[in-house]
């Protein structure tokens, strides 16, 4: 939304920082508008807008954010990133450098010796990236550039005919330095071309939402925020912010650098566009310029920004530490429901599982201490669960690190698995991660971990086997004759697996006793947790006695996983009890009301565990 200048009401505290700046210069009138491209000369040296899009692509504005300029110089830095993609790092660097020259942009200045020019942000080193692009099928190189900008700008950009021909019939110096390139032997051919797609391309149209977008892009490894398209290889974007940062304001780079701390660069037509890495791209729009040919208001916008909301690159604080929460599994649970001797084994032993919770980008800073914990605390651990579903962004280095960790513990002995991965599973394997050390999530994770504890039980090589009626926990303690009557009223059914025992929404009215199988509770309706298994019941439990207890309808599916039989006591037979045998009625209450209680228990010290 663009918002007219000096409207009453800014709605965001962010909008109205960039209200303020542009307020406070909007009547600066210092500077001169370019007028050595005669077109340039006719722009509205009062034009001012003022732009900043986050990483995610969201976009603040004030002022003339929608007008269209040409883009000039700023294209030198993306252009460069073209280069680099087509010849590769190495082949740009022997004919480009990347030192800054300290002269103006359009100094006839190569390096004495190899004739190569002094970076790729002077006219020089633009002129001569240029002429390194590969053409496209039809033989043009402009076609290419204007398809690359547009990837920066997230729409389809055009040139601006009437500024193209202006600079093309009087840009006899930068004619001359192309020659100059030529004679030196960095361009390999007749220059004549390669001046015309320069000129060209300076004279693509942008807008200041457009600049700070384009800058979002590099802020963001060169991902479009909104668009979601990789603009740049991610290995280009470094490079281009480096020249920026040493060369992209020409002859003022250094102070800039000193005093506003971003990577930038600005055009003669008026635009400034500054990266904070990792963060946002800043567009600002402002024809008159100063000496050194960059935009006046630019240049102090930027500087009270960086000051203001401490943008600097050197003083930006580190990463988020990634390490958010660390728990064990004396606490917190898979989901699958365990026997009273399990419940006792974990309960003991639980704290033998160690979970740690991450959370936002992992880079060398903010996995170093996740490795470090991880290595304190493996003594005695038997389980090592790493829960990634709050990890935004990952680097490789520090994947690999992840993944290392991982192959290093386990030749210790230690178990360790990472949940919640998704798209970080498959970079995390090729960095050399175990592929059965990943789970789908924390429940399978811990379920996986509570296995392993509970399999060194001589217990547990019988547990999920089939039992009788009077095993079941709920059961247990009722008084034989009582259990012989109720079994006579409960019927038997079996389920495939596969099969749904209850479905959401059915009326509660009966409860499950598992002899044999497994059955899984399941989330059902709308919502990004639909399917997910929410409870694991087997042979000796029970479930749906809240619906005798609130008469609610089901609160989730249940789904037979295994082959299964049930006893079902029907909620008729269990309200004949009240007349037949009050007393059975009692103590299957304190039975249903116990298992109730036990599970707040576990739910509330799960709370308790995850809040930290
Ligand atoms: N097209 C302009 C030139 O080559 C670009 C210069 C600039 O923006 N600094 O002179």
């Amino acid at each position: 939304m663009s918002t007219a200048p000096g409207s009453p009401h800014p709605a965001s505290p962010v909008e109205a920082v960039l209200h303020a700046l542009f307020e406070r210069h909007r009547s600066t009138l210092e500077g001169q508008v370019a007028d050595y491209i005669p077109e340039l000369s006719n722009a509205d040296p009062r034009a001012f807008g003022i732009c900043i899009a986050t990483r995610d692509g969201h976009v603040y504005e004030v002022g003339d954010t929608r007008q269209p300029f040409t883009i000039q110089s700023i294209s030198k830095a993306l252009v460069y990133g073209l280069a680099l993609q087509d010849r590769g790092e190495e082949e740009i660097l022997r004919r480009i450098g990347v030192e800054p020259s300290g002269d103006a942009f359009n100094a006839i200045s190569l390096r004495p010796g190899s004739g190569a020019p002094f970076n790729p942000m002077i006219n020089a080193g633009a002129i001569a990236a240029c002429g390194l692009l590969d053409k496209d099928a039809a033989g043009s190189r402009i076609a290419r550039v204007l398809e690359f900008l547009s990837g920066f700008a997230g729409r389809a950009l055009d040139i601006d005919e009437a500024v193209y021909r202006s600079e093309s019939e009087t840009g006899h110096r930068n004619r001359a330095i192309g020659w100059m390139l030529r004679n030196v032997g960095i361009l390999d051919e007749d220059p004549t071309d390669t001046l015309e797609t320069y000129f060209r391309q300076c004279a693509v149209r942008v807008t200041c939402r457009d600049l700070a977008l384009m800058a979002a892009t590099l802020a963001n490894h060169g991902l479009h925020p909104v668009t979601g398209q990789v603009a740049v290889q991610p290995g280009a974007v470094r490079n281009i912010l480096s020249v920026m940062s040493t060369c992209g304001m020409y002859d003022a780079s250094g102070e800039w650098i000193y005093r506003v701390g971003l990577p930038a660069k600005s055009g003669v037509g008026g635009g400034v566009m500054a990266v904070l890495p990792g963060q946002l791209g800043i567009g600002v729009f402002s024809p008159p310029l100063d000496a050194q040919g960059n935009s006046v208001r630019g240049v102090r916008v930027c500087t009270d920004l960086s000051r203001e909301l401490s943008l600097h690159l050197f003083q930006a604080g580190g990463p988020l530490p990634a390490l958010r929460l660390v728990y064990d599994a004396s606490k917190v649970h898979s989901r699958r429901r365990r026997s009273p001797w399990q419940r006792e084994l974990l309960a003991q032993e639980g704290h033998r599982i160690r979970v740690m919770e991450l959370q936002g980008d992992l880079v060398f800073g903010s996995v170093e201490p996740v490795i470090r914990a991880a290595h304190e605390q493996a003594s005695g651990l038997r389980a090592l669960v790493l829960d990634l579903r709050n990890v935004l962004a990952a680097d490789e280095p520090s994947l690999r690190l992840l993944a290392r960790l991982q192959q290093g513990l386990a030749a210790g002995g230690l178990s360790v698995s990472l949940c919640h991965a998704r798209a970080l599973g498959p970079r995390l394997v090729a960095q050399g991660l175990a592929p059965g050390s990943l789970k789908p999530d924390i429940d399978m994770a811990l379920e996986a971990a509570e296995e392993l504890l509970l399999s060194r039980d001589a217990r547990q090589a019988g547990a999920g086997a089939a039992v009788a009626l009077r095993e079941c926990e709920l059961l247990a303690p009722l008084a034989p004759q009582d259990l012989a009557w109720l079994e006579a009223l409960m019927p038997e059914q079996g389920f495939a697996a596969g099969e749904p025992v209850v479905r959401a929404g059915d009326p509660g009215d009966a409860m499950f006793f598992l002899l044999e199988g497994t059955v899984e509770v399941r989330l059902s309706g709308p919502g990004p947790g639909r399917g997910r298994r929410v409870d694991v019941f087997t042979a000796g439990m029970s479930f749906g006695e809240m619906a005798f207890i609130d008469g609610a309808p089901r609160s989730a599916d249940v789904v037979a996983v295994q082959p299964t039989r049930c006893r079902v006591l029907p909620l008729a037979v269990f309200e004949r009890l009240d007349r037949e045998r009050p007393q059975l009625k009692i103590r299957l209450l304190q039975q249903v009301t116990r298992q109730l209680s036990t599970n707040l228990r576990r739910i509330n010290a799960e709370a308790q565990a995850m809040r930290g």
